[in-house]
C-alpha cells in the first residue's frame, strides 16, 4: 500500500492550494479527485470569483483577507500568471441592508480606504450601475477578482512541481482512521496516510457523515450577456459589485475572459440539491430572474444572452465556513461550507488545512469557524 505524509481529498479550489501548501511544507502528499483539474461540476467554474476587502459578510474574515491576497500574489509570482485582477469593488443596498453596513463596518474597524456614493454619484463614477432610489454603495479599491479555474491549475502544478502527486478520475469511496493512521479508499487503489485533509466541496457530507445538514449543496445559475454600451462594463469601467435589493443579492463582473457581462443572484431560485444529482439544464425561470437583475440595476447590460451555467453551494446553517479538526480525528482536518463566498479565501484555507494537519493548530483566529458552534 502507498504511504503519504498526508491525503488531501477533492483537488478543486481549497484542495488544490492545501496540497501545495502541504507539499511547501515538506510533506509527501497525495491529492485525489474524483473529475477533471479542473472541472465544471464543483463549486469553482465559471471563470472567475469576487474579491474583496469591505468584508460585509463579517468583519472577522478581514485579517484572512489580507493572507489571502498576499498568498495569491505568491502563487501568480510562482505561476509567472495574472489571477488577482483589481478592479475596485462596490457593495451596495439600502443603507440600512447588511450589504451596505456590514461593508461599513469592516471598513472602519481596519481602517481600509472607500467612499460613500449615493446612486446619482456612483452612477456619474460608473455608468454602468443604476441603482434604485435611496440605495448607496461603498466603494472599496482593493476588490477585485481571481481566476478561479486557472488558480486551481496553477496550485496544482506548483504542487507538483515540489513532488505532490495529484491523481484525478479517481473518486474516494471511503476512509477510516485508525491508531493514528488513515486509510483512503479509492475506486482504484487503498492509500495509508498520517493525516487526512477533506476539501470536497458540495460532496462534503458524504465523506463526513457529522456534516449532514452542515454542509448543503445549493442549486446555483450565472449568466453572461452582452452588454449594449459595451464601455460601461468594460476592465477598469466597472467595480466588481455585490447589490442587496429587495428582489434579491445580486453579484457582477466586468465583461472578462469570455463574452458577456456576469451576473448572478445569491441563492438564485432556493433549490437545495444533492451534489451528485444537480440539475445543469438550463430553464426559462433561471434567465427570467437574472434578467430582472440585469434590467433593473445594470440596463445597459442587458443584450442576447452569451452563455449561462449551473454551479453549487455549499451552505453552512449560518453561511461562515467550517474550518476545523474532525471531531472524532485529530489527525483529520476539513474545510467546507463555504456558503457561496469562499473562493477568495483558497489561498490562506490551503495554509490553514496543512497547519491544522500538520500543527494541530493554525496561527489564525479560527473562532468563528469550529464545528462545534452548531453542536
Ligand atoms: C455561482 C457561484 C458564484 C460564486 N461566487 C463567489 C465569489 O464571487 N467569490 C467567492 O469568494 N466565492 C464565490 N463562490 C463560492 C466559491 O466558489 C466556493 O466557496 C469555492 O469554490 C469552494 O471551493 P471548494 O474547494 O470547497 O469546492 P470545489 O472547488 O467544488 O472542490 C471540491 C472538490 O472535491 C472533489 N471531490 C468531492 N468528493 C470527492 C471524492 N469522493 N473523491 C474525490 N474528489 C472528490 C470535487 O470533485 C471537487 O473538485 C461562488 C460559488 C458559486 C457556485
Amino acid at each position: 500500500m502507498q504511504t503519504y505524509d498526508a491525503i488531501v481529498i477533492g483537488v478543486g479550489g481549497m484542495g488544490s492550494a492545501a496540497v501545495y501548501h502541504l507539499a511547501r511544507r515538506g510533506a509527501r502528499v497525495l491529492g485525489l479527485e474524483q473529475f477533471d483539474i479542473p472541472h465544471e461540476r464543483g463549486s469553482s467554474h465559471g471563470v472567475n470569483r469576487i474579491i474583496r476587502l469591505a468584508y460585509f459578510e463579517h468583519p472577522s474574515y478581514v485579517p484572512l483577507l489580507r493572507r489571502s491576497y498576499e498568498l495569491w500574489r505568491d502563487i501568480e509570482n510562482l505561476a509567472g500568471e495574472r489571477l488577482l485582477i483589481i478592479t475596485g469593488s462596490v457593495d451596495a443596498g439600502l443603507p440600512s441592508s447588511e450589504t451596505v453596513k456590514g461593508a461599513l463596518l469592516a471598513c472602519n474597524l481596519h481602517h481600509l480606504p472607500h467612499d460613500v456614493l449615493d446612486a446619482a454619484a456612483l452612477r456619474r463614477r460608473f455608468p454602468g450601475y443604476r441603482l434604485a432610489d435611496g440605495m448607496i454603495a461603498v466603494h472599496q479599491p482593493d476588490g477585485g477578482f481571481l481566476l478561479s479555474e486557472r488558480a486551481i491549475v496553477a496550485y496544482v502544478a506548483a504542487a507538483q512541481d515540489i513532488g505532490a502527486e495529484v491523481r484525478a478520475r479517481e473518486p474516494v469511496v471511503g476512509w477510516e482512521a485508525t491508531g493514528g493512521q488513515v486509510e483512503v479508499r479509492t475506486v482504484r487503489e487503498t492509500y495509508r496516510a498520517a493525516r487526512l485533509v477533506i476539501t470536497a466541496g458540495p460532496w462534503a457530507s458524504k465523506l463526513v457523515p457529522g456534516l449532514v445538514g452542515l454542509a448543503r449543496p445549493e442549486r446555483q445559475v450565472l449568466i453572461w450577456a452582452q452588454p449594449l454600451r459595451p464601455e460601461y462594463f468594460r476592465l477598469g469601467a466597472f467595480p466588481v459589485c455585490n447589490l442587496r435589493a429587495p428582489d434579491g443579492h445580486f453579484y457582477a463582473f466586468p465583461v472578462y475572459g469570455v463574452p458577456g457581462f456576469k451576473l448572478g443572484r445569491y441563492h438564485h431560485r432556493h433549490e437545495a440539491t444533492d451534489a451528485d444529482h444537480v440539475d445543469r439544464e438550463i430553464h426559462p425561470e433561471d434567465e427570467a430572474v437574472l434578467r430582472e437583475g440585469i434590467r433593473r440595476y445594470f440596463p445597459d447590460a442587458d443584450g442576447p444572452t452569451m452563455a449561462m451555467k449551473t454551479c453549487l453551494f455549499t451552505n453552512s446553517p449560518d453561511e461562515h465556513f467550517i474550518l476545523d479538526r474532525h471531531p472524532e480525528h485529530a489527525n483529520v482536518a476539513i474545510a467546507a461550507g463555504f456558503s457561496g463566498h469562499g473562493f477568495k479565501f483558497c489561498s490562506v484555507v490551503g495554509e490553514i488545512m496543512t497547519e491544522l494537519a500538520l500543527d494541530g493548530e493554525s496561527r489564525h483566529d479560527l473562532s468563528l469557524f469550529r464545528m462545534q458552534r452548531f453542536a
